[in-house]
């Protein structure tokens, strides 16, 4: 499909508010000149337009570079909605609520590792629950899932799962208020009751990687991760079955209630919830128990982490020598302000396949790393590089506070399949020096290098364009897939 596109400048793109019937806004695709030809080859971009026809959208319908087709919204997707005429769209923050990104530092270097990579990669999946639908570090009862749903990351540190410390390192102190848990199903608890510490299949990880190269020395260094060859260890995953029940359950009763509110869409599956209707109320507070289990799952996974290091390297990887650097979402809707066409506005932010980025002095960046921004955290893939920005000023006045959250799909699993087998892929990691354990053999090849952009290129177009800065670039060592 043809989408016209108007150039802003070397990065940004208009999808004129003309080009099709009902959009409310424009759009606005952050891509440079090769991203873009990737970006026009699936139907996300007819997704950015699709996004700009929800009731009370404001600004521009935003995709970041990293932008593929996704379930309604595309990933790699932003959008706010005026909090008293719009509505939330359950599909614009995705299955897996409050999937994210979390980045532990050690003291440890890359020669001290060397000799003990098998053991520390059989040691981290020894340790660290994964599978599809498998089952999780700690079984919860009916009390305890509640507790998880109330009170995030704080709750597994109560427990023994970490630090006080680390809570103030996780967005949002790893805990979005407004959690109900009577509006969450009986099925998502009973799926949640079992999965809490595991890392699920497929596109999610636990890798251990090395500083590879630092663009901005004193951020790196305020961050902690200021020393080329440092070891450490990045975790992605989010709210497992749980989140992704109270997302099924959410986008059924908005496709059933439509037409009660007068909502034409011009595709179901953005079937959404008026924010000043009880059925919006409570999804924004299902998802919030969505978030604090994905926050709490990440807790638990950081303390398998931090066990399995401490098995390894026993003294020289102790806890407190392995400080959590930041914990990011990227599938989430929060309420906060901005100033759109010349007003002071509340609205809520739909971040899909996106991240936070806010610029330094922002309050709700911890008070250590005020000066530099809010740390952006953007795995790549597991053969090249991920990636670690602060966030900038231009996303304060362009993007809702957001930026990309990875290199973004280039592939669909199916094309990604077709195009390397597992054993073929196992050996070309293998000679890059990259340790794969991984649960699904069969799911390896779906998230290959190959299937995805180049994240040096999605981070560039980010940083040049002010949303965030470059910080430090990381190079995996050892992969634990689910
Ligand atoms: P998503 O949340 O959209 O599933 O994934 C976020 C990003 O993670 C993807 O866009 C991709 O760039 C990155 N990614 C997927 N698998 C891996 C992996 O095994 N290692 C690293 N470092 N990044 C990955
Ligand atoms: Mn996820
Ligand atoms: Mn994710």
């Amino acid at each position: 499909m043809n989408i016209p596109l108007e150039r802003v400048d070397k990065n940004r793109w208009r999808i004129p508010q003309n080009y099709m019937n009902g959009m409310n806004v424009p759009g606005m695709v952050y891509a440079d000149d090769v991203l873009i030809e990737q970006i026009r080859n699936d139907n996300s971009l007819k997704q950015v337009a699709n996004v700009a026809t929800l009731p009370g959208v404001v600004g521009h319908s935003l995709a970041m570079p990293d932008i593929h087709w996704g379930y309604g919204f595309p990933v790699g997707g932003v959008a706010a909605t005026d909090m008293e005429q719009g509505v939330v769209s359950p599909g614009g923050i995705g299955f897996d609520i409050n999937c994210g990104v979390r980045l532990i530092a050690t003291e440890l270097v890359r020669d001290q590792v060397k000799g003990q990579v098998d053991k520390l990669a059989d040691e981290l999946f020894r340790t660290l629950p994964s599978g599809v639908g498998g089952s999780g570090m700690r079984k919860l009862d009916q009390h305890e899932i509640r507790e998880v749903m109330v009170q995030g990351a704080a709750w597994a540190v109560a427990q023994g799962y970490g630090l006080e410390e680390d809570l103030e390192a996780t967005e949002e102190n790893g805990c979005l208020a407004g959690a109900n848990p009577d509006a969450v199903s009986k099925q998502a608890v009973q799926r949640g009751m079992v999965q809490l510490g595991s890392l699920g299949s497929g596109n999610h990880f636990c890798e251990v990687q090395v500083v590879d190269h630092i663009y901005d020395s004193e951020a790196a260094k305020v961050l902690g991760i200021g020393q080329v060859n440092q070891v450490v260890i990045t975790i992605h995953c989010g709210s497992r079955g749980f989140g992704h029940q109270i997302a099924e359950d959410y986008i059924k009763l908005a496709q059933q209630k439509q037409q009660d509110w007068g909502f034409e869409l011009v595709d179901r599956q953005l079937a959404c919830l008026p924010l000043q209707s009880r059925e919006g109320k409570d999804y924004l507070s299902a998802m919030a128990c969505g978030a604090n289990f994905a926050w709490a799952n990440r807790q638990l996974l950081m303390h398998g982490v931090r066990q399995a290091f401490a098995s390894v390297f026993g003294r020289r990887a102790r806890p407190k020598e392995m400080p959590l650097v930041y914990d990011v979402c990227h599938n989430i809707a929060k309420i906060e302000e901005y100033v759109v066409d010349g007003e002071k506005k509340r609205v809520c932010v739909h971040r899909k396949g996106a991240t936070r980025a806010f610029p330094p002095h922002h309050p709700a960046i911890p008070e250590k790393y005020r000066a530099v921004g809010q740390p952006v955290l953007i795995p790549g893939d597991m053969g090249r590089y991920s990636f670690v920005l602060a966030g900038a000023e231009g996303s304060m006045e362009q993007s809702f506070g957001s930026c990309c959250h990875g290199a973004g799909r280039q592939k669909s699993r199916t094309a990604a399949k077709k195009a390397i087998t597992s054993k073929d892929l196992m050996a070309q990691l293998s000679a890059r020096g990259v340790t794969v354990r991984v649960h699904s053999k069969g799911l390896l090849s779906e998230e290959a290098p190959q299937a995805y952009k180049d994240a040096q290129n999605v981070v560039n177009v980010v940083h040049d364009a002010g949303l965030a800065k470059l910080v430090a670039r990381l190079k995996p060592i050892i992969v634990v897939k689910g």
